[in-house]
């Protein structure tokens, strides 16, 4: 029988020193949760073995496929702004990678066991928050944005203690690599200037082999990275969504959305929203994002200075002229969103601040994130005809003070007459900018509830069905797109995984 991963294991080839060979710790009584069989196949797995017996024990860490070379990364990272110089996977377990229709992927294992970086950790994972990690990391894929992908989760048959003693699970996690900020400030901060190099040009050679040919691959890194994430983040406003901890630990290289612990949506627009109950002071609430997004980078950019030059003032030159670059590339990725979502397919002076005057309205009204937009879409006037007065009512009266709305929309109107194309054109396009269907704080809790409470999986899977088509109108499931009662002011969310 031939290898259910055809692994390649390019991590495991590094030096010694950026890792710890570990297998996981088998669990007692796995059970398959769900698998992932769209991605599978995308993998290029047979997903009818991966429901196997066999899938189940790997899935689970019981058996070490064959080809794996099971590591756990060494990295550092600023949790809330404060440096650690050892964090590292305490709980996940790299299997290996595979090479699929999409190029090189991780296969970790999240929640497989203690590991060498644990500390005080069970290296566990409890059922709510893989599947909470399952569901929004996949709508976040259906949505368009960059992030990691779930392939299965399992259950264990085991407890893990929290506050209270919960179901035991393990994730799939693939990534284009687990390759973090925090991943090079482990080497800076030991001053081990070769490991540094080994590391960027691993990353360069995976995420930007175009750098390698660059005159200074390492500020082409540098600049990779600093145009993923600038347009990561905007993408991220663009959808309502709050990462909630946004350490250099869990700010990836190549760009993706990692690590969903105590990450929520936007209901009622207020950009001050942190629903993290440890983010007490609103460091990774979701108008900082983009500040916080270049902090991390200018982490990234100082941890690289022993690679940019061997002249520490022409280091920090490059360093800088680098980072200079965030700011545009966020603006121009922002805007270029909300003109989507506001229906524009040219740019004027003046969009910017029509689009931070309805953003303005929305949060002085409390009206929902998702729902303005989306209904922005059905009051498109028509040429001749203007708008349907039922579309225009839908939106307004999200508005605390619909008035508000109706002075917004005059300015819109005006500036949507300057637009080439017809009508049916613009709302097509605000169709796809402007998501129906977001994982809603409120249906995400219930979900988890009737799991974890009642061994319920249902929700899950109506939800995961749901979010698979976010643009698309589902009659069937149009409650899934309203927003909770009272706005979801209050909600919390934890890190407590
Ligand atoms: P996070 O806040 O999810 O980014 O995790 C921060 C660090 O804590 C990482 O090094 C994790 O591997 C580690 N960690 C989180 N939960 C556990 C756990 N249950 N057991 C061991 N390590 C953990
Ligand atoms: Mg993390
Ligand atoms: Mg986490």
């Amino acid at each position: 029988m031939t290898a259910l991963f055809p692994f390649d294991n390019s991590y495991a080839r590094l030096p010694g020193r950026f890792f710890a060979r570990i297998a996981p710790t088998p669990v007692e009584a796995p059970r398959l949760v769900r698998l992932n069989r769209t991605l599978a196949s995308d993998l290029g797995l047979d997903p009818a073995r991966l429901e196997s017996p066999e899938g189940l024990e790997i899935l689970a860490g019981r058996r070490v496929p064959e080809g794996a070379e099971p590591i756990a990364t060494a990295y550092a990272g600023h949790q809330f702004g404060q440096f650690v110089p050892q964090l590292g996977d305490g709980r996940a377990i790299l299997l290996g990678e595979v090479v699929g229709r999409d190029g090189r992927r991780d296969i970790q294992l999240k929640g497989a066991g203690p590991t060498p970086f644990s500390r005080r950790g069970d290296g566990r994972a409890a059922l709510g928050p893989v599947l909470r990690e399952y569901l929004v990391s996949e709508a976040m894929h259906a949505l368009g944005i960059p992030t990691t992908r779930a392939l299965a989760a399992v259950t264990t048959g085991e407890q893990v203690i929290r506050e209270t003693v919960l179901p035991g699970a393990v994730l799939t996690r693939v990534a284009s690599s687990h390759i973090r900020v925090g991943s090079f400030q482990f080497f800076a901060a030991r001053g081990d200037v070769e490991g540094l190099r080994a590391l960027a040009d691993h990353a360069i050679a995976r995420h930007d082999p175009a750098a390698a040919d660059a005159e200074n691959p390492y500020r082409a890194l540098l600049e990779g990275v600093i145009r993923r994430q600038a347009e990561l983040v905007a993408r991220w406003l663009s959808v309502g969504f709050i990462h909630g901890v946004m350490n250099t630990d869990n700010m990836s290289i190549a760009g993706e959305t990692i690590d969903y612990g105590p990450c929520a949506f936007l209901d009622t627009y207020d950009p001050a929203t942190a629903f993290s109950s440890i983010d007490r002071h609103g460091r990774y609430a979701y108008g900082n994002q983009p500040r916080i997004a270049l902090w991390n980078l200018t982490r990234l950019a100082e941890a690289l200075l022993p690679l940019l030059s061997d002249d520490e003032t022409r280091a920090v030159a490059e360093a800088e002229a680098a980072l200079s670059g965030f700011a545009a590339i966020f603006e121009a990725a922002y805007h270029g969103g909300l003109n989507r979502k506001l229906g524009l397919a040219t740019t004027r002076d003046g969009d910017a601040s029509l689009a931070g005057d309805l953003l303005k309205a929305m949060a002085e009204n409390e009206a929902d994130f998702t729902l303005t937009f989306r209904r922005l879409g059905d009051a498109v006037p028509e040429p001749g005809s203007g708008c349907e007065p039922a579309a225009v009512e839908a939106v307004r009266s999200l508005f605390i003070d619909p008035t508000a709305y109706d002075r917004w929309a005059e300015r819109w109107h005006n500036r949507l007459a300057e637009e080439p194309g017809t009508a049916a054109e613009r709302k097509r396009m605000m169709r796809t900018a402007n998501p129906a269907f977001i994982p809603r704080n409120h249906r995400v809790e219930a979900m988890i509830e009737a799991a974890v409470e009642r061994q319920d999986y249902a929700p899950f899977e109506t939800l995961l069905t749901v979010l698979s088509r976010p643009y698309d109108d589902q009659p069937d499931f149009a409650h899934y797109a309203e927003a909770p009662e009272g706005g979801g002011r209050g909600y919390r969310t934890f890190c407590g995984t």
